[in-house]
């Protein structure tokens, strides 16, 4: 597929941004140059997937795509129950919704702003226990999404076996910069779990990259396939939530799957109510067959080798200019340091949504911040309070962009670096109660 690539004036960039109240969701994708809001959905579909496509089985019920869905989830995850979903955040909803009770806490890593905000509405509280290398953008640990087990352990201390109906661990670390977990983590995490029977539930939207990450850099893996990997690490696990938008190579469609038969009965129960009947999930039967392919395209060794050398490409190249970034390098994506990029912007002025709309303004570049519009939050007296890092993510879209889109960008990174001095902070004018970032608004800061 090719696709035209308009680009606008920066006059009318920065008239669309003023429209859109300056928060860069709010913009049409027309207006975008190169659009790296988020790796989600965004990826191109490939021959095999096209084909796919057309052998779409429409059934209400039990249809052929299914079938071939249930089997390809079902190898991989080697779990017993399989549900689709539309979304990854419908897996976690009802997870929450069937799982978990006011007063709960939920260990993680690093929740995702989705299963964040799915736990809080059910009023459980989620908990961020990741290695402290993981908040250190400097640190280049080959594992820094690891969870941190002797926070692990103080947490079911303190709280009790009783409040935490499961814990979860992200593949790859999304809001930690897209840094991997290695296998030996993710072993350790379970046989701490496993001592006070507390399941474990891997969200697993990266599941392939991080596969991908165990086989470079853990010792053992280099001569297991990405397939065998993933299986044994779907075999530390009592469930998981995926987002096909990820490592499904798909438009759209998530899943739950799960071993407990209560756990699968109960969610089923709100599948149902919520979603569809439990063999399409509210997909249709052709989604159901794209991403059966994908899920298999995403263990392809040389795909995943192309991927992240192109991650490393460009991370490279900022490196090379000095440019405030995560290190190493993250499955999915480059995250640029706000806070040492604009050391004059203060948290609560979100530098991270001055560079995203820099870089929209010099050169219709989309990105999205990661800092404390997603992830700040109010504390009980009202007060504001900032995330631990400010970053803004460039996610790469799946097999869509070139090298010379990547150096394009790099050009266009510079010049916003050059001229840093000049940006100012935001305030916030508007937001909703849930996942503010989406659609809040802001005004720039004239002091
Ligand atoms: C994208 C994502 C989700 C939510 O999936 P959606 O399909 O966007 O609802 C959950 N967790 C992680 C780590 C993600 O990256």
């Amino acid at each position: 597929m090719t696709e035209p690539l308009r680009v606008i004036s920066q006059e009318e960039r920065i008239r669309k941004l003023n429209e859109a109240h300056n928060n860069v969701f709010l913009l049409d994708a027309e207006d975008i140059a190169i659009d790296l809001l988020t790796d989600s959905g965004t990826g191109a579909m490939s021959t095999e997937q096209w084909a796919a496509l057309m052998l779409g089985d429409e059934s209400y019920a039990g249809s052929r795509s299914w079938k071939k869905f249930e089997k390809t989830v079902g190898d991989i995850t080697g779990m017993e129950f399989i549900f689709p979903t539309h979304q990854g955040r419908a897996a976690e909803s009802l997870l929450a919704i069937t799982q978990v009770k006011p007063g709960d806490i939920i260990p993680n890593n690093n929740h995702f702003d989705t299963t964040r905000a799915n736990l809080l509405y059910v009023g459980a509280t989620p908990l961020d226990l990741v290695v402290d290398a993981g908040l250190d953008p400097d640190d280049e640990s080959p594992f820094k999404g690891n969870m941190d087990l002797a926070k692990l352990e103080s947490c079911i201390h303190e709280h009790g076996r009783e409040k935490i109906p499961f814990a979860m661990i992200t593949v790859t670390n999304n809001s930690g910069g897209g840094q991997p977990v290695s296998m030996a983590n993710v072993r350790e995490v379970k046989s701490i779990l496993k001592k006070y029977g507390i399941p474990l539930v891997i969200d697993a939207c990266r599941f392939a990259e991080n596969a991908y990450f165990i086989h470079e850099r853990e010792d053992g893996f280099q001569d297991k396939s990405l397939l065998e990997i993933a299986q044994e690490m779907f075999g530390l696990a009592d469930a998981a939530t995926m987002s096909l938008k990820k490592d499904g190579l798909s438009n759209i469609g998530g899943f739950f799957v799960c071993r407990d038969p209560h756990w699968a009965e109960s969610f089923q129960n709100m599948l149902i109510l919520r979603e569809g009947f439990p063999t399409y999930g509210g997909l249709a039967g052709r989604d159901l067959e794209v991403a059966a392919v994908g899920l298999r395209e995403a263990l392809d060794y040389p795909y995943q080798q192309y991927r992240h050398a192109t991650v490393e490409y460009v991370l490279n190249r900022l490196i090379d200019k000095n440019i405030p970034v995560m290190k190493p390098a993250g499955g999915h994506a480059v995250f640029l340091d706000a806070r040492r990029f604009l050391p004059h912007i203060p948290p609560m002025a979100y530098p991270g949504i001055s560079l995203v709309n820099a870089l929209y303004r010099a050169g219709g570049i989309r990105a999205v911040e990661l800092g404390s519009v997603m992830f700040g939050h109010i504390d009980e007296s009202g007060q504001e309070l900032p995330a631990t890092m400010e970053l803004v993510r460039l996610a790469f879209p799946r097999r869509v962009y070139t090298q010379s889109h990547f150096d394009y960008m790099l050009e266009v990174i510079d010049e916003v670096w050059q001229n840093r001095a000049l940006l100012k902070g935001y305030r916030i004018t508007r937001q909703p109660t849930f996942l503010r970032h989406f659609s809040c608004w802001f005004d720039e800061r004239t002091e």
